[in-house]
């Protein structure tokens, strides 16, 4: 992000303010929580996952659902990993590969008890540090707890273990994040019109790092920008 922004900011047509809340937007103006005033020919709101205080009163309801996830990363593992890997449980959560060979696997292969109690799946990729990033857990039922909770952990580390064949370096860092999915089929994010000139613009869930540049396309031709 700060790499994108001071690429912007050197087109001398970009300003970032950091620390700030956008409180209301009427009359295509954007009042901060400092009481600053942005007029604007476009508004395009992108809360991430605050469905609630403004997107609602813009949008009300949208098609959103929020999800947590825990995530851990280890020390650097002190040799070079070529490839990220993923364990067969990553094959249930995605519709890219609904089928037969899913409905069998979902049928037969039951899940182990813990990546079946936390809706898990193993994903590994190996930072510049060196660190292997590690995840990940899905919540969807709110109130989220607060806490990072120990057993998916422990059955992170045994599944990468297992298929790296070796013993992971110490983790030093675990965290949980909580993004914003579009629950309408078929849609990859969701946009909502609040008036003329405002948009809410969230829900790519999961990948919404990785969707992020061609969203943000798609959005500028349909608003033939
Ligand atoms: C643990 C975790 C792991 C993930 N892993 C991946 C991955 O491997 N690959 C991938 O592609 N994606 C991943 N994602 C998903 C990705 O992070 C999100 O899809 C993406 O960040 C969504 O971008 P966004 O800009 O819509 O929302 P966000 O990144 O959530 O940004 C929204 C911002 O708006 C701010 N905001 C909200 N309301 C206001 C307001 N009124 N005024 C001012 N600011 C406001 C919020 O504070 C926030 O900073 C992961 C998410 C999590 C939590």
């Amino acid at each position: 992000m700060p790499a994108l922004r001071a690429y912007m900011e050197a087109t001398g047509r970009y300003t970032f303010y950091a620390g700030t809340e956008a409180r209301t937007i009427s009359g295509g103006a954007v009042v901060d929580d400092r009481g600053r005033r942005f007029d604007a020919d476009l508004v395009l709101v992108c809360p991430g996952a605050a469905h609630g205080g403004l997107t609602r009163e813009l949008v009300g309801d949208i098609p959103v659902r929020r999800v947590r996830l825990q995530m851990m990363q280890t020390a650097p593992l002190g040799e070079s990993l070529t490839t990220a890997i993923a364990d067969g449980d990553s094959f249930r959560y995605y519709p890219g590969f609904a089928g037969p060979e899913l409905n069998r696997l979902n049928g037969e292969e039951s899940q182990a008890f813990t990546a079946a109690q936390h809706k898990m799946q193993l994903l590994c990729v190996q930072r510049l540090h060196g660190g292997l990033t590690i995840g990940d857990t899905h919540e969807y039922d709110e109130p989220f707890a607060f806490d990072v909770d120990e057993a998916p952990y422990e059955h992170l580390t045994s599944v990468a273990e297992e298929l790296l064949g070796r013993k992971l370096p110490p983790v030093v860092r675990r965290w949980a994040g909580v993004y914003s999915q579009s629950i309408d089929p078929g849609t990859i994010v969701t946009r909502a019109r609040a008036a003329d000139n405002v948009w809410v613009i969230t829900g790519p869930g999961g990948r919404g790092m990785t969707l992020g540049p061609a969203l943000g396309e798609e959005t500028a031709d349909l608003l033939h920008l």
